[in-house]
């Protein structure tokens, strides 16, 4: 199944907290096996995040991913969180030919596609390197696509994250003003993480009445309407 990418937004499915609450999307990369611990932990204190997973390997940076077991990539949609491609074998797309690109994309969505069965929106650029090129060939597959920095003009094919490099309390102390605003959002990718620091997280975020929300609810919130891309909403 190869849906055509989203370009329309449907403004029912946007929680209408996205946009009254500041808001937050928790992004992991790479789909290693221990996310699943980390899904589960998430999901039980009501958290979705958005995974964007590697498809075609066993294995990144010695540690196995969840193509071991991709029945677990169905529960982690079964707890409601997103699930995201990150390309088949992550490769810098900026090195690679037009075609290898495309095949990387496609190969990708085909997988997590056949394995939901539903469609998949979201992509999100192996090591954060991208060029105009790219961004046309993931806008012919996915809905938006994830950056690994922030963009001086984001939109639905560079979408930013929060606080790049920074650690998760220098990123969350950063955050702090604006969640006090009350308006406004942020995506923050979580690199090697434990369950515990997880935790604690969720923990401050709570304090401050965040809502957590999933990137491609963020992106359909902020993005699709904001650039005008749409003639509803
Ligand atoms: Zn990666």
């Amino acid at each position: 199944m190869l849906d055509k990418p989203r370009h329309a937004v449907d403004g029912s499915r946007i929680p209408s907290a996205v946009r009254k609450r500041f808001s937050v999307a928790l992004a992991f990369d790479d789909g290693y096996l221990d996310h699943y611990q980390i899904a589960e932990l998430l999901y039980g204190r009501g958290v979705r995040a958005t995974f964007f997973l590697i498809t075609g390997m066993k294995y990144w940076n010695n540690k196995p991913l969840l193509t071991h077991q991709p029945q677990l990539i169905r529960n982690m949609r079964k707890m409601k969180h997103e699930i995201a491609s990150h390309t088949h074998s992550h490769p810098n797309l900026q090195c690679i030919t037009r075609e290898q690109v495309g095949h990387e994309l496609r190969s990708s969505k085909q997988y997590l596609e056949n394995l939901l069965n539903e469609p998949v929106e979201g992509f999100a650029y192996p090591y954060g390197k991208y060029d105009r090129r790219i961004c046309r060939t993931a806008s012919d597959y996915y809905g938006y696509a994830r950056t690994a920095g922030e963009p001086q003009n984001p939109n639905l094919y560079e979408v930013p994250i929060r606080s790049p490099g920074s650690s998760l309390r220098a990123c969350s102390l950063e955050m702090t003003k604006d969640m006090l605003r009350s308006e406004g959002f942020a995506i923050i990718l979580l690199h090697a993480t434990n369950t515990r620091s997880v935790r604690v997280w969720i923990e401050y975020m709570k304090m401050f009445r965040v809502h957590f929300a999933t990137v491609s609810e963020i992106v359909d919130a902020y993005f699709v309407r904001r650039n005008g891309l749409t003639e509803s909403g």
